[in-house]
């Protein structure tokens, strides 16, 4: 994944739920998991701790019965029977002077703790530490308390068992945890995917009426009332737009119905000028100006009504059975000329045999337009490639030139009536070239397809359907 498609995904949406979703199940797993840890641990070291104080009970009550000589014997049998390396119990005066120990073998570093001694000897009760202990991998709990008249007890005990006991806790939460993080992140994925699946529908509706299926509309009935709400809202702001856009190109049919009339008056008026003798030369100059924007006029108004009468469906087709390569040959015999005198190779590359069925006028029209474009946008020493195939139940036919091309910000916008490119304006044209000939092939029932590139030339290929597929021979 490039690093610009993994920077668009952390800016989607349900990525961000996805994360935030995880983040929060995860602080969430984690203060659980951590308050549980610490009252287990509280609960264990409680209970350790009063063990100790119940032992130093029972030697306070051998001492007060039977002598110093008795604890020690009762301390040796404890430690043994606990193991020495596990426990041990020591004896001492508050000067810390040692009366008696149980084995010290595994703790030969531990001495008896000054200040646990001068807090005792301030009457303090019981004096409990924890020390890690250099060199082995645990620490231990030590109390030291008061048995009797300035007989001090220290008793340690290993925190081995325990500490084991926390470091398996402590994996098994980290495994635990990792586990339901990828989980959750996976969860959260999905619901938010899910979630927005309305959304990314209208989107895609969106997407496909900007490339001018305006008869596009978004399902309605999701299964979360926002995206329905959505969808409704979307489709009733796409009916106004149809409706305003339908009321403008009526607009403009009628303007130019209407202009046909004034304007072939117009234009008679300066053909009774240039027919008439002895006018003034500036007169008959401006009559034949006249003349010439009339034509112009006329045929944009001719035009557009052609494109009008092919986009609502009333254009009068006289479908026959044409073989494409004699509808190309006879457009590519008209613009030869024009092409030589450019310098511009027509490579006609069309075989026999393709067969359609369309009106033989609009065809042409449509081919002729196309190689019109061609020959006015390709400079001087290029070349311009006529083809034609079949590609299962459609006839392609290309217009492919090796002239300027097309920027990919005009390619959406060459398809609209009057558009035409900036770099386009020196050349004779009108802007409804391609306007009429995607109307004309989609009232065939085809399809038009452009690509382009800037510097390197057009490829435009009309599919219409083939006769055989249309029932005719
Ligand atoms: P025009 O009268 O301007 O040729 P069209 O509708 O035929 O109007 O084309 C619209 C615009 O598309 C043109 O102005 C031009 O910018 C661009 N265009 C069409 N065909 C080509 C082509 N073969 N090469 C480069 N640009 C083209």
């Amino acid at each position: 994944m490039s690093l610009r498609n993994l920077s668009n995904l952390g800016r989607t949406l349900w990525f961000r739920l996805a994360l935030w979703y995880s983040a929060i199940f995860a602080a969430s797993v984690f203060a659980t998991f951590f308050a549980f840890y610490h009252t287990i641990i509280s609960v264990v070291e409680d209970r350790e701790d009063s063990d100790l104080l119940s032992e130093a009970k029972e030697f306070s009550n051998i001492l007060a019965s039977k002598g110093v000589a008795e604890v020690k014997a009762a301390m040796d049998i404890e430690a043994e029977s606990e193991g020495v390396d596990k426990i041990f119990f020591r004896l001492a005066d508050l000067e810390g002077q040692e009366i008696a120990s149980t084995n010290m073998s595994s703790w030969a570093d531990l001495g008896l703790g000054k200040s646990a001694l001068k807090k005792l000897a301030k009457g303090d009760k019981n004096i409990f530490e924890t020390i890690a202990l250099p060199g082995r991998g645990y620490s231990v709990r030590i109390l030291n308390t008061l048995i009797g008249a300035g007989v001090v007890l220290q008793i340690g005990l290993s925190l081995e068992d325990h500490e084991r006991f926390v470091a398996v806790f402590k994996h098994i939460f980290s495994i635990t945890m990792a586990a339901m993080v990828i989980i959750a992140a996976l969860v959260g994925g999905g619901i938010a995917r899910w979630a927005l699946f309305g959304i990314e529908k209208v989107t895609a509706t969106a997407q496909e009426i900007s490339r001018g299926s305006f008869d596009q509309r978004v399902n309605v009935k999701a299964k979360v009332v926002e995206i329905e709400r959505l969808a409704r809202a979307f489709n009733a702001m796409l009916d106004r737009i149809d409706t305003l856009v339908g009321g403008m190109r009526d607009v403009t049919d009628n303007i130019a119905h209407d202009l046909k009339t004034p304007i072939t008056r117009i234009r008679s008026s300066a053909e009774m000028i240039l027919i008439g003798a002895d006018h003034p030369k500036e007169s008959i100059s401006l009559a034949m100006t006249t003349l010439e924007e009339c034509d112009r006029l006329l045929q944009m108004v001719n035009t557009i009504l052609d494109i009008s009468e092919a986009e609502t469906g009333i254009m009068k087709l006289k479908r026959t059975g044409l073989d494409v390569s004699d509808v190309m040959e006879q457009v590519a015999d008209v613009y030869q000329y024009v092409a030589e005198d450019k310098g511009i190779v027509i490579h006609r590359q069309y075989p026999k045999g393709l067969h359609v069925s369309a009106d033989q006028t609009r065809l042409s029209q449509a081919v002729a337009n196309l190689l019109d474009n061609a020959v006015k946008y390709t400079p001087e020493g290029n070349h311009i490639y006529l083809d034609a195939f079949r590609n299962n139940k459609e006839i392609g036919i290309t217009v492919k030139d090796t002239g300027r091309g097309i920027p990919p910000e005009d390619l959406p916008r060459i398809w609209d009536r009057l558009y035409r490119g900036d770099q386009s304006r020196s050349e004779k044209g009108l802007g409804l070239g391609l306007s009429l000939v995607k109307a004309v092939i989609t009232a065939h029932k085809g399809r038009i397809e452009v690509s382009s590139e800037p510097g390197k030339g057009s490829t435009f290929i009309m599919y219409l359907p083939a006769s055989d597929m249309a029932g005719i021979a």
